[in-house]
């Protein structure tokens, strides 16, 4: 592996046009902080609407040839990406925990995942079929053919650095669409060293630009939505911001995928096999540190095996050693950054004041970093913020339920719909929670449900779309009807 300072060395810090890192015509910069120390780790252009435009002139400028290249040269791009992108694993992996303070072991496999979007959509570019039929009334064909959208902006959020935006830049540069990206500003380096590998490569100039910004989201987003050459937008955050995108997207008529937040219910039945719960719960609270939008946020534990799944998960959560992200050793990294951790904290201290029972943690650790514990509450009264809201952090927070009807009406009870879990071993059980659960995807038995060649989607306010899958390449096709007539010459 490549120490910390040469591989932040290799990174690219300014905004990555025609596959070359220039300053911001802004002239401004941001830090980039590791969340374990506080430190900072790079200074980072911060791009503005000028910059944007200039990522647009150029992803116009590379679109139509890049529309035009045959999908198999396509495919051996993301190919070659992929295979470059797993044979700096590591780096990749150092440069994620640097930036976002995951533990190494879950950067390594967020590499493994991310690159996967990278090859499952070489292997789609090849397979965009259209259709033909014969007219009913008998007087020509249907032909039906796909064609790439056009350019297209990605905005993705802190906590997957690297496969929120492969999860969006596959499908795109597979579909023949070329791609503006702007990666959150507390973790653009590991987009920038993407971008680059893309260069690497041989991915044509203007096909994927990065646009940093900290101080510009919002102009820049309202610049490029507002532009008619843009031709969608991919979201990926807060259901908050993806509202404020879908309205803004209207008057250019753009296309949208949003993925949106969470709140989801993780549901242990009494004929469970308790070890595979605990062992599910660990999966879906405490993987990234509990900022997932699939992080498991109400638990739902039946109140006959409540008192054997509690202790069970709390000695779990008691044996896990806090730390940055790179020691060996640690199991939990910090969270993002101190507004995060102020929130997560804010979130427990609330419960507790309204009644709630800590069984561990509960109380922020002492920085630098932004470290909290894990923490397990149950006796949070009903209505409480913590039930309500995303909590995105180590917290686990248990309710018990008696039946069936009432603990799947308390799940679907929430605006959201994107992850849902439920544990069960009986078969009529699995059929009937799962269909009556109103959320995009439900995990039976298990912890983690992504995966690249499966669909990622959410309902109500969780998005709009589907990524990954084979339906992920739709979201950058059109689809256009030819009238076919043959004239008889
Ligand atoms: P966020 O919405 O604050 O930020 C996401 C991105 O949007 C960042 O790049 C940010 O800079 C940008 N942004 C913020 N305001 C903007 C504006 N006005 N215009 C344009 N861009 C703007 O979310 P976050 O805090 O970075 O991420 C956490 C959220 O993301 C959680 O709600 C989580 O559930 C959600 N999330 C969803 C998925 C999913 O696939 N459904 C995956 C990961 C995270």
């Amino acid at each position: 592996m490549t120490d910390k300072r040469t591989l932040l060395d290799q990174v690219p810090t300014g905004i990555w046009l025609s596959n070359t890192s220039v300053d911001a015509i802004t002239g401004k910069t941001f830090e980039v902080i590791d969340p374990a120390t506080g430190d900072v780790l790079a200074e980072v252009a911060d791009g503005g609407r000028e910059d944007a435009l200039a990522a647009l002139d150029g992803a116009t400028e590379a679109g139509p040839a890049w529309a035009a290249t045959p999908p198999r040269e396509r495919a051996e791009i993301l190919r070659s990406a992929f295979e470059e992108v797993t044979r700096r694993r590591d780096d990749f992996a150092l440069l994620m925990t640097l930036e976002m303070g995951k533990i190494l072991s879950e950067s390594v496999g967020e590499v493994t995942y991310g690159a996967e979007f990278l090859r499952w959509f070489s292997e789609e570019a090849v397979r965009i079929a259209g259709r033909t039929a014969t007219a009913p009334a008998g007087n020509g064909e249907i032909v039906v053919v796909k064609e790439p959208v056009g350019p297209s902006y990605a905005i993705t959020p802190w906590n997957f650095p690297l496969a929120m935006g492969t999860r969006k830049i596959g499908p795109a540069l597979a579909a023949g669409c070329p791609m503006i990206v702007k990666p959150a500003e507390d973790t653009p380096l590991t987009m920038l060293l993407l971008a680059k590998v893309f260069a690497d490569v041989g991915l044509p100039p203007g096909v994927l630009t990065v646009v940093p910004t900290k101080t510009g989201a919002a102009e820049q987003s309202a610049v490029l939505m507002s532009d008619r050459r843009l031709r969608k937008v991919s979201f990926t955050g807060s259901t908050g911001v993806g509202s404020l995108l879908i309205r803004q997207s209207a008057d250019q008529v753009l296309s949208t995928s949003m993925e949106l937040g969470g709140n989801a219910p993780f549901i242990v039945f009494d004929d469970a096999d308790l070890a595979a719960a605990v062992d599910g719960a660990m999966a879906a609270k405490m993987r990234n540190g509990g900022e997932a939008c699939t992080a498991a946020n109400r638990f739902f534990v039946h109140r006959g095996i409540a008192d054997r799944f509690v202790p069970a998960l709390t000695a779990r959560l008691d044996a896990m050693t806090v730390g940055p992200g790179y020691d060996a050793g640690s199991d939990l990294g910090p969270l993002i950054n101190g507004k995060q951790l102020d929130r997560v904290a804010a979130l427990v201290d609330g419960a507790v004041a309204d009644g709630a029972t800590v069984h561990t943690g509960g109380r922020r650790i002492d920085g630098p970093g932004f470290f909290y514990p894990p923490t397990l509450l149950t006796d949070v009264p009903v209505g409480d913020p913590i039930l309500l809201e995303e909590i995105f952090g180590p917290v686990v927070v248990i309710q018990t339920f008696d039946d069936e009807a009432d603990v799947i009406a308390r799940s679907n009870d929430t605006d959201y719909g994107l992850a849902s879990y439920f544990f069960t071993n009986d078969l009529n059980r699995v059929k009937r929670v799962a269909s009556a659960l109103e959320y995009g995807m439900v995990g039976v038995n298990r912890g983690v449900i992504s995966d690249p060649a499966a669909p990622f989607c959410g309902v109500k306010h969780s998005g709009l779309g589907v990524e990954g899958g084979v339906d992920g390449i739709d979201e950058y096709l059109t689809t256009k009807y030819i009238a076919l007539t043959p004239t008889s010459v």
